[in-house]
């Protein structure tokens, strides 16, 4: 006797409840499919999430179609100062120059799944329940979960991998940055004026995003130096992060630090039996261009709109095939747009640091190109066309 296929349990189920699974879920709500969203971590684990993320303007008209734009939690962003430390050559930003009221919008992690969270229906979402093992099959995919404890089998014509970003594995395509990023709060001496400020150290880049009345830092740093900076005291650190802005910006009390090891991981296909992955399991990236969860978000809205356009079977190849050529251009254009600053800024090779003092030069004295950086910060990948 063979065993019947389980009954199916949900169109689609989406694994992570974080900001792209969560935004995948709600954009699906109101369509025909039966989807189900969970997370290995209980409900509202995501307050205690330290990270401050810069959204862009883009970023901003896709959670607002879906009702969960945060307004009064967005900073916005009106300029960004960008810089080197021990090189000449600077350049400004400004969002006026661009005829927009802002660049982009610093929001706390937070912040943003709270008001995600908040459009979801409660019966959407189970949690603590991790995904254990996936067994895929021509006309469905059985995942097998701990919930609570308790071994589940959930079978769905697709599983939506959103689980943020992956282990070592041979679909993966990883590099190491050998960088770790420690994220804090800072209070600075005069009020910031939404002005972002971008330092390229020798170590690593170095952000102030404007967050509230303070800066979110984001600081990177190789491993040891990290583990470093978190032992110091609160004015130990402060003086450490005065001392790269050589007086710019002055810095008067700072919150708990955390930190992040750095990698670019790039999966290698996106669909297959069954499976599509997005965000931050598809494609990790450096944080130094703010690129990553607007990235995520573009991969949650079109697949989306897959999903929708084929409601009688969301699992097809076909479409899914489709949808993943068509993340290409998006996901690497940002990857190599990421890995390149990253590279060329995070050394202290003399002629590197000349070329980038002549890089910044030409960018303060270029319009156009001063454009371009600036849509990819306002737009993401639209700035390409
Ligand atoms: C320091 C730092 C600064 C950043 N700054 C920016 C920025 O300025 N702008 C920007 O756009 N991006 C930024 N990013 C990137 C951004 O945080 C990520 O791109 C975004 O969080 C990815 O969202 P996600 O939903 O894919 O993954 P995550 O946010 O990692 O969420 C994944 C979820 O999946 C759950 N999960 C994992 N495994 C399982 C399992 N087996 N079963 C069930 N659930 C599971 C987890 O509990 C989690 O809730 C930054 C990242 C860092 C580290």
């Amino acid at each position: 006797m063979t065993e019947a296929a389980p009954a199916l349990d949900a169109d689609v189920l989406i694994v992570g409840a974080g900001p792209v699974g969560t935004t995948l879920a709600l954009a699906l709500a109101d369509g025909p499919l039966r989807v189900q969203l969970l997370d290995r971590q209980p409900a509202g684990a995501w307050r205690r999430d330290p990270r401050a993320l810069a959204l862009s303007h883009g970023t901003r008209q896709l959670l607002e179609r879906l009702g969960a734009w945060n307004a009064a939690a967005a900073t916005p962003i009106r300029g960004i100062h960008v810089s080197q430390r021990g090189g000449f050559g600077r350049t400004r930003i400004d969002a006026d120059e661009h005829g927009l009221p802002a660049l982009g919008y610093v929001m706390r992690y937070r912040d943003l799944l709270a008001a995600l969270h908040a459009r979801l229906a409660e019966e959407r979402l189970l949690a603590p329940c991790a995904l254990k093992a996936v067994e895929p099959a021509p006309a469905h995919a059985t995942a097998t979960l701990d919930h609570q404890g308790e071994t589940r089998r959930v079978a769905a014509r697709l599983i939506v991998h959103a689980e943020g970003t992956p282990q070592d594995g041979p679909g993966l395509t990883v590099r190491d940055y050998g960088q770790h990023a420690v994220v804090c709060e800072v209070t600075p001496a005069e009020p910031h004026d939404n002005r972002a400020w971008e330092r390229f150290t020798p170590d690593g880049p170095l952000a102030l995003l404007p967050v509230g009345g303070d800066y979110a830092v984001v600081f990177t740093v190789p491993p040891d130096k990290a583990a470093a900076l978190l032992a110091l005291d609160d004015a130990g650190f402060l003086a450490a992060l005065n001392a790269q802005f050589g007086g710019r910006a002055r810095l008067v009390a700072a919150g708990p630090r955390a930190s992040f090891p750095l990698s670019l991981r790039l999966r290698r296909q996106l669909a297959r039996e069954r499976q599509v992955w997005l965000g931050n399991t598809a494609q990790t990236l450096h944080p130094v261009s703010g690129q990553g969860f607007n990235l995520g978000l573009r991969d949650a809205w079109e697949l989306a709109e897959t999903l929708l356009d084929n409601p009688d079977d969301p699992g097809r190849a076909g479409p899914l095939a489709a949808y993943a050529r068509g993340r290409q251009t998006d996901r690497w254009g940002s990857a190599l747009f990421t890995d390149g600053v990253v590279r060329a800024f995070s050394n202290d090779l003399p002629p590197l640091r000349a070329l980038r003092g002549l890089g910044l030069l030409a960018l303060d004295a270029a319009p156009p190109l001063r454009r371009f950086v600036a849509r990819r910060m306002i737009w993401g990948a639209r700035a390409w066309l």
